[in-house]
């Protein structure tokens, strides 16, 4: 079964140009101009559209308990949503539990990703560094294909992890070609301005932004960044949102391409007033690093626009607002009563990064289409160890391709989107360019509106060496 998709502006991270591409069992066979549709080929006239490679989301969980919730997406319907955005690779992350190996945590993240409809694969986090547990380190960089381990230095006695730990599975990382991904935040300081907060009963959403100030994850990612500089280690500081972490990542890129940062749409977007609006739906807004001042904003615009980014994700994370919409127990209403600490941190993105960033890189500040596909698809699926099968339009790469109109006006309405949250961060935004057909390996999953793929398609992304570009 082939498929030839003809006339359209293929670009990539580095070309752009008006061609065709023929597609044969799932990946790109031909490059070309004026290609023949010969017996029986499926033909996508791609005229007037841009032809991108499949973004990849690097930053996404689903089905995920944290702390005493659970994210509303399953696979199924939050790698659906990920399709009707353009988004056709996506890496989960898994964690390891209490007591219990990596491996373990692993096999658990399997039976519940078999629902996938795009590709996914997952990354690491260790947060119980037993013997048994980091000597698996290995074993999943080089048997499984999770070739990223994910540290928090945030969160003390859930999720945090000492400094000594990050340094270990830094050295071990660098030994096994993964990278070491950090959530960057002084943990112990933020619990003191919390405990803090919630004593002076300030419960309001906003203390949430006011107990986590951009001097500590400063602070934070300077101390991984000097960590894994001495470990040798390759390491990928993800969602940066402050001019402080910013700063660390640029001064440290200045010296070694082993560093990397990222950040998210939200924090290009959105403010820390959101988390101000009326009737508790500040909480819609809740999650970690918080939205900064309007100045943070603006450093990260122009961190990406030097260069001192090297990618864009969504930290898809999403809880409901409204409680029990789909039988979980769960939402940010939980906040309500006992205050913002006790607010599911996290929120939604999965579905709306490409159309939110190519609206406001591109078309309002003038962003290449080049960069955009750099940060959104090619960076990612680098760094991440799956390049050039993902992340660019190649001879013999995965036909995982977007066809996107360039001009179309839309607004972006939670009652529209495919993900189970019941809000979206973007609400009501009016932005240009929209996903028209995702093809995923060759199959046609997204038409417009229609959806065409199924669970259970997606496949599971055993990935290569990570941590460079
Ligand atoms: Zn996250």
């Amino acid at each position: 079964m082939a498929t030839l998709i003809k006339g359209g502006r293929i670009v990539t991270a580095i070309d752009d140009y008006v061609g065709d591409i023929l597609i044969e069992d799932g990946k790109v066979r031909t490059l070309g101009q004026d290609l023949p549709a010969e017996g029986g080929v499926d033909v996508h006239d791609a005229s007037g559209l841009l032809v991108m490679p499949g973004a990849v989301d690097v930053h996404t969980h689903l089905d995920w308990e944290f702390g005493t919730a659970r994210t509303v997406d399953t696979f199924g319907t939050g790698t659906m949503a990920a399709a009707f955005g353009g988004t056709t690779s996506v890496i989960d992350f898994a964690n390891q539990r209490h007591g219990e190996s990596p491996l373990e945590g692993l096999e658990d993240w399997h039976r519940r990703c078999a629902s996938r409809c795009v590709d996914v694969g997952a990354h690491m986090i260790i947060l119980d560094p037993f013997p048994q547990a980091l000597a698996d380190l290995r074993a999943l960089a080089q048997d499984e294909g999770v070739t990223s381990f994910k540290l928090f230095m945030a969160y003390p006695n859930v999720l945090m992890v000492d400094d000594g730990v990050c340094f270990y599975v830094m050295r071990e990382a660098a030994k096994h070609g993964a990278v070491v991904c950090v959530h960057a935040e002084n943990g112990y300081a933020i619990n003191i301005l919390v405990e803090e907060a919630v004593k002076a009963g300030n419960l309001a959403p906003k203390y949430h932004y006011l107990t986590r100030p951009p001097e500590l994850e400063g602070e934070a990612t300077a101390r991984a960044i000097t960590l894994a500089e001495y470990a040798g280690a390759p390491l990928y500081v993800v969602h940066v949102t402050c001019s402080q972490a910013l700063d660390a990542v640029a001064r440290a890129r200045d010296r070694s391409d082993l560093i990397h940062g990222e950040t998210c749409t939200q924090y290009l977007f959105l403010t820390q007033q959101e988390l101000e609006r009326p009737g508790f739906h500040g909480a819609k807004y809740v999650f970690t690093p918080p939205l900064r001042s309007q100045e943070h904003q603006d450093e990260l615009w122009r961190g990406l626009h030097r260069g001192d980014l090297s990618a864009v994700s969504t930290d898809h994370c999403p809880f409901c607002f409204e409680e029990e919409p789909h039988g979980l127990k769960f939402s940010k209403r939980q906040g309500e009563k006992e205050g913002f600490h006790k607010i599911p941190n996290g929120g939604p993105g999965i579905e709306h990064r490409i159309p939110v960033l190519f609206d406001g890189a591109v078309k309002k500040r003038g962003m290449s289409l080049n960069r955009f596909v750099e940060l959104v698809a090619t960076n990612p699926a680098k760094l991440f160890g799956i390049y050039p099968k993902k992340g660019t339009i190649a001879v013999g790469s995965d036909a995982d391709i977007v066809l996107f109109d360039p001009e179309q006006r839309w607004t972006i309405r939670a009652a529209e989107q495919h993900s189970r949250v019941d809000y979206s961060l973007f609400e009501g935004f009016e932005v240009q360019g929209r996903v028209k057909k995702t093809f995923l390996r060759g199959d046609l999953i997204v038409d417009g509106d229609q959806w065409l793929g199924r669970e259970g398609m997606g496949a599971f992304l055993k990935r290569g060496e990570s941590g460079r570009l």
